[in-house]
């Protein structure tokens, strides 16, 4: 009865979604600057009647809808940035924020938990349970705006039990969901090498140290990391991005600088890299006589599922678009910083299919030309929905 009910209410409000969508898509805006986003956010909050904190994390909106009955807590989280790039799409809703672009579908996210909180907040009075409507800045610039909201309190008071967030996925075609119990998301982290030889004449090499001579060796080296100390079906990656060196085509410089990112899905590996690649840069740099310097830094954690979550998930998922239309995402090597709550309390992070081959909509995301399906958002906004209601009345 319940779910007929709220399906009806969803099918109701699918224009009210994609207009939002659209409105929030005119102006996108970078991580920590999502001051427009989020006035709209919490106006649209308080005027559901939710109990609402602005300014978290910066820019992050909390609105709090109290159930009439007692409960359990659960949260549900979007984010809201763009990112810095000029949108291509030439779609009649495009940016109109130069240099700034949803690019990723928060966009999308954000307009769905909206429309989550107005079905649940007329849904009140028969609501056990509190649900904490969580807006986040800054996914796409780490250390990212989760962070910055659970430091300021985003999981007390009350207490969260379990959180829920989903992700809109081009690669997936619209009408399926993607859950999996355990990593879904690999953890970013970063590293910078330093490779300081001796300057010299292009012509008399061995007056020097090459400093590009040793880091092109470090590229290939840093390979083996994954390729001869990992486990073979241990996923990793270890790509420099960067590589800066030289002046002239005749001089030999005196140091070279490599950047790059290190991508794992287990914490343990996660834990042991820093170690492994400092290892191989110093006794590298040292058997060609330079000198070298690591500075290694952590970003978002590996994105792991919790098993009951994943399970509640997928149950509710295919009620929402049938058995058939539920699967077993691969586990993606991008990272998310939804991570930090799922390191703090048991959830899960839902992949919504939103790609569309003969609509062309197939476009990756953060590109210039990313768009999805709004048939996408309804869909959003039900299993989240769903999600949250089946969470709060399960009984354990
Ligand atoms: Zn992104
Ligand atoms: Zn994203």
């Amino acid at each position: 009865m319940e779910a007929d009910e709220l399906h009806q209410q969803v099918a109701e409000l699918r224009e009210a979604v994609v207009a939002l969508r659209r409105e929030l898509h005119r102006w996108p805006e970078l991580g920590f600057q999502e001051e427009k986003t989020a006035a709209r956010v919490a106006a649209e909050l308080r005027h559901l009647g939710l109990d609402v904190r602005t300014g978290v994390g910066k820019t992050g909106v909390v609105g709090v809808l109290r159930g009439a009955r007692p409960g359990k807590t659960v949260l549900l989280r979007a984010d809201m940035d763009a990112l810095p790039l000029q949108e291509a799409t030439g779609a009649p809703y495009a940016s109109e924020n130069p240099g700034v672009m949803h690019a990723c579908g928060h966009d999308g996210h954000t307009a769905i938990l909206l429309t989550v909180a107005r079905l649940l907040a007329a849904r009140r009075e028969a609501l056990p349970g509190t649900v904490k409507f969580v807006f986040q800045p800054a996914e796409e610039l780490p250390p990212g705006g989760a962070q910055a909201m659970i430091a300021e309190g985003v999981l007390e008071d009350p207490p969260v039990d379990a959180a829920f967030a989903l992700h809109l996925w081009n690669s997936l075609p619209v009408g399926q969901i993607g859950v999996s119990a355990g990593p879904i998301m690999a953890s970013a982290d970063r590293f910078q090498i330093r490779i300081k030889g001796v300057g010299s004449h292009g012509a008399y090499p061995h007056l020097g140290v090459d400093p590009i001579v040793v880091g092109s060796h470090l590229v290939s080296a840093l390979q083996t990391l994954v390729s001869r100390e990992l486990p073979p079906l241990t996923p990793a990656v270890v790509t420099v991005g960067k590589f800066h060196a030289g002046t002239a085509f005749n001089v030999i410089p005196s140091e070279a600088e490599l950047a790059g990112t290190v991508r794992t899905v287990d914490a343990a590996v996660r834990q042991e890299m820093p170690a492994r690649l400092e290892r191989l840069v110093r006794g590298l740099a040292a058997a060609m006589r330079a000198e070298s310097e690591v500075t290694y830094t952590f970003g978002y954690p590996v994105t792991v599922n919790d098993a009951k979550m994943a399970a509640l998930a997928a149950q509710v998922a295919r009620q929402v678009v049938g058995e058939a239309n539920v699967v077993a995402p691969q586990m993606s090597m991008g990272a998310e910083d939804f991570a930090y709550f799922l390191e703090a309390v048991p959830g899960c992070y839902l992949r919504l299919g939103s790609g569309n081959a003969a609509r062309g909509l197939v476009q990756p995301h953060h590109s210039a030309l990313f768009d999805f399906d709004e048939a996408a958002l309804p869909i959003g906004v039900e299993v989240l929905a769903r999600l949250a209601l089946a969470f709060l009345h399960q009984e354990t």
